[in-house]
Formats: structure tokens, C-alpha cells, sequence
């Protein structure tokens, strides 16, 4: 059985339809790529199964049991953790703590605050920001925030990890730190992945296969290497890129 089914997932606004009838699976242990050029669809798709927002149609199966159209809450409690593309950290409070909150609400069972901050630790060392108390969120960069984003998912103890890794302003090394730090979550920790971004290049030394959305439809899913080839994919998705290389 697949980690996660998503089937005839459908999500209109008003008249729009933001996405209509995606379906793809999960398996365990894969790190899938989810892309597609913007306004395809992605964030659509990743609101209605991480319960931010509530699909017009269609089935989002984890682990075996529907979650489509449970609150966020709900969905984090059921196993699977997410990141923002916009870090909004507590800034009052120290890095432990931001990370420790995670560990206290984002499980579905009582935890003891030595356990919260025993989880912060290490999430807060596999993703390489310091684990001292003393440390605080000011004069983080937009690398350091989007490692503290990832550590906060990691403290809600996910077995479905949904990245919302918007590589948007990182430099080409950091991006490939970001890359590097998911792999290694999936490799360590064997937490399964989805990776959401528009940027294709990083992405595709990771993943084991794309699913890839255009206005809001999937056009292609399958492995890295082909969705490269795929006529398709290179028309919608890398069309700027290809035309610029043949003029
Ligand atoms: P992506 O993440 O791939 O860039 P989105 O899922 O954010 O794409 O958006 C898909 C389409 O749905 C876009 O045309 C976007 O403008 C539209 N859309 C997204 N959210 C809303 C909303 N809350 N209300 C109206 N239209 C929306
Ligand atoms: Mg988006």
C-alpha cells in the first residue's frame, strides 16, 4: 500500500479551478517532487493535504485512512509535518523553544517538557542550527530560517514530511545544502517526502520521481531522467529555457 493516495483531488475557487483531478501516490521512503511552473497548482494541491484547505472533490488517503478535508491540526496529529515557504518564527522566543512548541502540539499524544526539548535538540541538530538554549531567532539569514522551518516539522515527529522547500532567494550552495538536509532527514530518519518547488534543477538529484502539474492538471510522473526527455514537460515547464537554448 502507497504512503499517501491522493485521487481526483479537485480545489475551486469561485469559478476557478485551481486544480482538477490530481492524482498521484507516495510511496514509503520516496522523496517525490512535485513540480510545475507557477500557478500550476502545487501550493493548491499541498493546502488540501496538509488540511489548509478543504478540497472541492476527491480523496487523500495516509496510511490507509481518509484525511482529506480534516483540519491542519488534525492531519499533523495523524503523522504528517510540514514546512512554510514563509518562516514565521516566534521571535520572542529562543530557537529551542520555537522548535519545542512543535514537539508539544504537533503530536497526537502528551509529551513531557524534557521530551519536547530533548525532540527540539535533535531536530534542531539534524538540521544544523545550534541546540543551546541561549540561541535566539534574530539575525538569522533566509537559509538559517527555512533549517529552523524544517527542524519545527521535524518536532511534530512526521512519517510523511511535506516540504514547501521554496528555494526563492538561497544562493546555488545553500540550495544544495537544502537538497543535501532532505535527503539526509529521508536517509536517517526514513521519514517518506514530498517536495513541492518551481525551481526544477536542485531538485532533481534528490528525488526519486516528479510529478509534474500544469494549470492545475498532473501531465507527467514518473522518474527525473525522463520527465526530462518528456516532450510534454519541456514544452510547459523548461519551454523559456529550451527556446532560449535553440535561438
Ligand atoms: P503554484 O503553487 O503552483 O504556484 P497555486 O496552487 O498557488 O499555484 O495556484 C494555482 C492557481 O489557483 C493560480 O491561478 C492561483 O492564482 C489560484 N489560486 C490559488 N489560491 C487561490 C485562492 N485562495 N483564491 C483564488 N485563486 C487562487
Ligand atoms: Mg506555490
Amino acid at each position: 500500500m502507497a504512503k499517501l493516495t491522493v485521487s481526483g483531488l479537485t480545489k475551486t475557487f469561485g469559478g476557478f479551478t485551481a486544480i482538477k483531478d490530481v492524482a498521484f501516490e507516495v510511496e514509503e521512503g520516496e522523496i517525490l517532487g512535485l513540480i510545475g511552473p507557477n500557478g500550476s497548482g502545487k501550493s493548491t494541491t499541498f493546502n488540501c493535504i496538509a488540511g489548509m484547505l478543504n478540497p472541492t472533490a476527491g480523496t487523500v488517503v495516509f496510511e490507509g485512512r481518509t484525511i482529506g478535508g480534516l483540519p491542519a491540526h488534525a492531519v499533523c496529529r495523524a503523522g504528517i509535518g510540514r514546512t512554510y515557504q514563509i518562516p514565521r518564527p516566534f521571535h520572542n522566543l529562543s530557537l529551542v523553544e520555537n522548535v519545542a512548541l512543535s514537539s508539544y502540539f504537533g503530536q497526537g499524544k502528551d509529551v513531557t517538557r524534557a521530551t519536547a526539548w530533548e525532540q527540539a535538540q535533535e531536530a534542531l541538530s539534524i538540521v544544523g542550527l545550534p541546540t543551546d538554549p541561549a540561541a535566539r531567532t534574530d539575525g538569522l539569514n533566509a537559509s538559517a530560517l527555512k533549517k529552523l522551518e524544517l527542524a519545527r516539522a521535524l518536532a511534530t515527529q512526521p512519517r510523511l514530511l511535506l516540504a514547501d522547500e521554496s528555494l526563492n532567494g538561497l544562493d546555488h550552495g545553500e540550495m544544495d545544502q537544502a537538497a543535501d538536509m532532505l535527503d539526509r532527514v529521508r536517509r536517517e530518519r526514513g521519514i517518506t517526502i514530498v517536495w513541492v518547488e518551481h525551481i526544477m534543477g536542485v531538485l532533481m538529484r534528490v528525488v526519486d520521481r516528479v510529478v509534474v502539474l500544469d494549470h492545475g492538471e498532473v501531465i507527467f510522473d514518473g522518474a527525473p531522467e525522463a520527465a526530462q526527455a518528456d516532450r510534454k514537460v519541456v514544452e510547459v515547464y523548461l519551454g523559456t529555457d529550451a527556446d532560449a537554448e535553440v535561438a
